[in-house]
């Protein structure tokens, strides 16, 4: 039976319905279970918490549903600033995806799945939507499907995930040349910077461009929509096609709600930003594992044929997932609970710029969302002195380079913790005589202010030295 035509919301293929606090009686067989719980016939889920509420990350995997192990991981996870990945799928949310429907979703029969495609499609106004496993799937399938025949090449910012970090599967997959451009301003692309690299398809010696790839956000930075709007018109114009690697879109609708005095739990609200935010593309990967929590996946949306197309690819590169229903109830459930908190990760993530700012580190790109690109060599730190010593904290915290990412279950005593720790390193420099209070004056004051310029200021060094290290 093909259930394509199924319109329901997501409710009624999840029987488990947060939010609540119920008895429930696990079923899971033990032998799937590695750290052997020891379950009570009764146990009380944790009734999920959004924004509005005060959430406490290290509460949502109890000892007796998720097991001691995943409770200790949980809590190393609320200080590891690696990425927004590394999240622990909770109770809550895993017990939600028990009850999901189970059906084989390459025949289109799992509901669950439907049901998160449809929905997702709503919300970016788009008319259809395609599930899969990773974002790195996503993008390829999207650029594979818009490149119909070489020879053809694509533009993308020349930190582009989909150019840099993805593998090289354009070349492989798509057999397209990526032209990769340097934003004239350092931080964003422009119509401005876009149009003199157009291949309009009248000089042999270039393959022409089918495809313009943006990201939003890119190392955290949110793209300005207006600049978004001009280069949609601008690929209209040569009919050339706009795709969106939306990783962290979300990021980017959480702040807009935020700045337009909407509520991030109202699903119209959310429907309303982000399909302002993505009607210039054609379309668009949004991640599911990043910011929202989910353990896997991601979704492509764009228009329905394209989609079907899409499909036939996600056949052939062998991402057809059978019983989807669980994973897709989990990335429900992310977008249902998790979504509302992405602003408070942004919060934490200014919190922290501000802590390091008025220690004196230099901060390498603006932080518009969940990230901080710190330099603490800027008051005679070494980045990987500081590192060795966050992760030698009787509680230890792990960055990754000097990137700095905050996500859902990143704790508020973790960003204290963190300004702490460099602050007493900064003032052992200082009793060792190895800091003058000088020396963050005159020139090295001048040089100080050129690494915390606001937004819009950044230099185009300071992002060539971040692209280098290949975020
Ligand atoms: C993480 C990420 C992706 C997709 O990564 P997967 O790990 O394959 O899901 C794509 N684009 C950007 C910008 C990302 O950060």
């Amino acid at each position: 039976m093909k259930v394509t035509a199924i319109r329901l919301s997501f409710k009624n293929f999840v029987n488990i319905g947060p939010p609540i606090t119920r008895q429930i009686t696990p079923t899971l067989p033990r032998s799937f279970i590695t750290s052997t719980p020891k379950y009570s016939n009764k146990m009380t889920i944790q009734q999920p918490k959004t924004q509005s509420q005060k959430y406490n990350p290290l509460t949502e995997i109890t000892a007796e549903i998720g097991g001691q192990a995943n409770v200790d991981q949980l809590h190393k996870k609320s200080r590891d600033f690696r990425s927004d990945t590394l999240t622990l799928p909770t109770d809550a949310q895993l017990l939600y995806s028990l009850k999901a429907t189970r059906g084989d979703s390459v025949y289109e029969e799992d509901p669950a799945t439907i049901a998160l495609e449809e929905r997702v499609a709503k919300l970016t106004g788009k008319e259809a939507a395609m599930f899969a496993v990773s974002g790195t799937m996503t993008n390829q399938l999207a650029i594979r499907t818009h490149m119909k025949q070489p020879p053809h090449s694509i533009i993308t910012d020349y930190r582009a995930h989909v150019h840099k970090m993805e593998a090289g599967g354009i070349a492989m997959f798509s057999q397209a040349t990526t032209h990769q451009i340097f934003p004239e301003n350092g931080l964003h692309l422009t119509a401005q910077d876009i149009e003199p690299h157009l291949q309009l398809g009248t000089n042999i010696h270039i393959a022409p461009t089918k495809l313009i790839c943006l990201e939003n956000t890119l190392s955290g930075m949110i793209f300005p929509q207006d600049e978004i709007v001009k280069i949609g018109k601008l690929s209209k114009k040569h009919d050339i096609q706009l795709h969106l690697d939306g990783a962290r879109i979300w990021n980017v609708a959480a702040d807009q709600i935020e700045k337009q005095n909407l509520n991030p739990e109202n699903e119209d609200d959310r429907q309303t930003v982000l399909t302002e935010l993505l009607e210039p593309f054609d379309t668009a990967s949004l991640c599911l594992s990043k910011g929202l929590g989910a353990p896997i996946g991601s979704i492509l949306v764009g228009p329905k044929e394209f989609i079907e197309k899409a499909k036939w690819f996600k056949k052939a590169f062998g991402g057809g997932i059978r019983q989807s229903g669980n994973i897709a109830a989990s990335s429900d459930y992310a977008l249902t609970y998790h979504f509302p908190r992405l602003s408070q990760t942004h919060q934490l993530a200014k919190k922290l710029e501000k802590g390091l700012r008025e220690l004196g580190v230099g901060i390498g790109a603006p932080v518009d969302t969940n990230m901080v690109f710190f330099q603490p060599d800027k008051i005679g730190l070494s980045l990987d002195s500081v590192s060795e010593r966050l992760a030698s904290l009787p509680k230890p915290i792990i960055v990754g380079r000097e990137r700095v990412v905050v996500h859902h279950q990143i704790t508020p005593e973790a960003i204290e913790d963190f300004i702490k720790c460099v602050k007493e390193m900064k003032d052992e420099l200082k009793s060792n005589g190895q800091l003058e209070e000088n020396d963050i004056n005159g020139e090295a004051q001048d040089k100080l202010d050129d690494w915390n310029k606001p937004k819009g200021e950044t230099t185009d060094a300071v992002l060539r030295k971040q692209a280098a290290f290949g975020y």
